[in-house]
């Protein structure tokens, strides 16, 4: 009820096991955007990127009637976020601040907000999910989309040789008064899967602790890389059937008594166990020490990356996204490219969570499926490999669905998926 928020209530706040999201509300005429967003600290992730396209991190949203302010901090670095908080969201008088937030860490940290004078109205983070998808879906027409190449096709097993750029994909879903039922995946850290009956009627059913958490988590193991977006532009470069195990690795071809292609992963990660260990010749003894002298100089220029005139200097010759993906790939001793095993990770994740959204739906027999949460953010690979696992396991349904008639789809109760 953003109509209702007064001065004192305009910023609201969501801290998840991985990310700590502020919003305020700004409304129109009101003149205190400088106060509110200069000094944004260094570590607050830029995560509505105003170069892309549609996208920023303000948005006027005219049916508000004001601007919506979007800041986003690593949870890990929650002390940051307290301070941004306490140093731009003044008050008139010795009242404290008084800030709406959901998700644990309003729990977790209520006491450091207490000591610099912001109280924290707490909410459940499962209420407010599910009332806000329902306000998408009952007022607005351009925030749920289902994913179609321009073409009119599904994504295909394999990915395509670039990513698609998602302003083409998009297929918007209209509101409608009555959306439900629905079931809600929502990809965070972990995952949440719910099953929405009515306004306010929900139930979370179940649920996955291989998540966004997972991913991000895995990467930093895997590879070398030190931002979330980071791994994301690797992906865009990666080849997945370098690492996966695939059909066609086993059968040499299709295994077309089940109708399985030869380009359908048959394991994650499974073409590792393939490769044989290098014999202990002269020249892979060579090879062995040239990955550890570049790994060495990777590793200085990931150092001066970090000091700001050297990093700024890079920055400026447009250095930095190259230098980036070597750094990620610093690896002595392992044979795997990082752009590869993030690929792989980010499908191997997807799927799986495709999948049990798509089970969840059969075991409830409700006809939609919205995914949402920060692991999928705007990314088309993401949303390309989650909508390959539905259309996989549903066996072709919503591919029927989706090509013969969007709209008429979307109105009829027939299996459906959608972003948001
Ligand atoms: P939570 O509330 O549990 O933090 P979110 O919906 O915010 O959940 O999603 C967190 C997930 O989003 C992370 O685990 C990661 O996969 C992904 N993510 C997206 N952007 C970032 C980022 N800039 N830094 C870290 N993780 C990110």
């Amino acid at each position: 009820r953003v109509d209702v928020l007064s001065e004192s209530q305009s910023l609201a706040l969501d801290i998840g096991g991985s990310l700590a999201k502020i919003i305020y509300f700004q409304p129109d005429g009101a003149n205190r955007r400088k106060e509110r967003t200069d000094g944004i600290p260094k570590l607050c992730i830029d995560y509505l990127d105003p170069k892309r396209e549609g996208s920023s991190i303000s948005v006027r949203v005219p049916e508000l009637n004001g601007t919506l302010h979007f800041f986003c901090f690593e949870t890990r670095n929650i002390e940051d976020c307290i301070k941004f908080i306490s140093e731009h969201y003044r008050q008139n008088g010795k009242e404290k601040r008084r800030v709406r937030a959901t998700g644990g860490g309003s729990y977790k940290y209520d006491k450091l907000f207490s000591e610099v004078g912001v109280e924290l109205t707490k909410l459940d983070e499962m209420c407010c999910t599910v009332a806000g998808l329902t306000f998408l879906l009952t007022h607005f027409d351009h925030e749920v989309f289902s994913f179609l190449y321009p073409d009119g096709t599904l994504p295909p097993p394999g990915l395509p040789e670039s990513a698609p750029a998602l302003a083409e994909c998009r297929r918007f879903v209209d509101a409608r008064p009555d959306p439900f039922p629905y079931l809600l995946v929502h990809i965070g850290s972990g995952v949440s899967i719910v099953k929405v009956t009515g306004h306010g009627k929900f139930e979370r059913v179940s649920g996955s602790t291989i998540g966004g958490g997972t991913f991000w988590g895995l990467c930093r193991l895997l590879t070398n890389c030190k931002t979330f977006d980071e791994i994301i532009e690797l992906t865009k470069e990666g080849n997945n059937e370098r690492v996966d195990m695939l059909v066609g690795d086993i059968y040499g071809g299709d295994y077309s008594k089940v109708g399985l292609g030869a380009g359908v992963i048959a394991s994650s990660f499974g073409k590792v166990t393939m490769r044989k260990e290098p014999p202990p010749t002269f020249s892979n003894l060579r090879k062995a020490w040239r990955r550890v002298v570049c790994g060495t100089f990777w590793l200085w220029c990931d150092f001066m990356l970090n000091i700001p005139i050297l990093g700024h200097f890079l920055r400026y010759l447009g250095l930095e996204k190259h230098l980036r993906s070597r750094i990620a790939n610093i690896h002595f001793g392992k044979i795997f490219r990082a752009e590869d095993v993030a690929l792989s990770l980010l499908r191997m994740i997807s799927y799986n969570i495709g999948q049990i959204g798509y089970l969840n739906a059969k075991r409830y027999d409700l006809p939609k499926i919205y995914f949402g949460g920060n692991f999928i953010r705007d990314h088309p690979y993401t949303i390309a490999s989650i909508s390959y696992a539905v259309h996989f396991w549903s066996h072709g349904q919503t591919q029927v669905s989706i090509e013969k008639e969007f709209d008429k789809a979307m109105n009829e109760s027939s299996f459906r998926h959608c972003f948001y």
